[in-house]
This record gives C-alpha cells, sequence and structure tokens, in this order.
C-alpha cells in the first residue's frame, strides 16, 4: 500500500470491512503469539536479553550472554 503509513483507500466497504476483519484476526493472533512465547532470559551481567545476543548460557540462578563471557576471559587472560 502507497504510501506505507498514509490513509487506505478501499474499492469497496466490503473490502474495508475485510480489511478491518483481518487486522482484528492478524492483532489477535499476534498476542496468542506473544502470550505464548517463553519469557526472555536476561544476561545477569550486561541485562541483554537472549534475543539480542547470539548465545546465552542458562544456569539455575544466573545466566551469561556471550559477549560477556569473552569480556569475562579477557579480563582473566590480562590478569593471569
Ligand atoms: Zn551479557
Amino acid at each position: 500500500m502507497y504510501p506505507p503509513d498514509g490513509p487506505r483507500m478501499y474499492a469497496s466497504k466490503a473490502e474495508a470491512e475485510c480489511a478491518g476483519l483481518m487486522e482484528e484476526f492478524q492483532g489477535d493472533a499476534l498476542r496468542e503469539a506473544r502470550a505464548r512465547r517463553p519469557p526472555p532470559l536476561y544476561c545477569s551481567v550486561c541485562g541483554k536479553t537472549d534475543d539480542e545476543v547470539r548465545k546465552m548460557v542458562a544456569g539455575f540462578i544466573a545466566n551469561i550472554c556471550g559477549e560477556c563471557v569473552l569480556r569475562c576471559v579477557n579480563i582473566i587472560d590480562e590478569v593471569v
């Protein structure tokens, strides 16, 4: 649809009603999908979610992302 964020034009009232129903249905499907999705894992060190990082190591009481693991390895390398 052009313009992408502009007002929508419909050829008929039936088409407009159908589009409205589709938006309502897609909204319901989106809400259901979000509700089914497990809650995000947060890195206990930097706070990023598993969606924001490539790897997340999940522990019993804490999690750590791959970026923080690498930072820790570099810190330990400097100390040793
Ligand atoms: Zn992290």
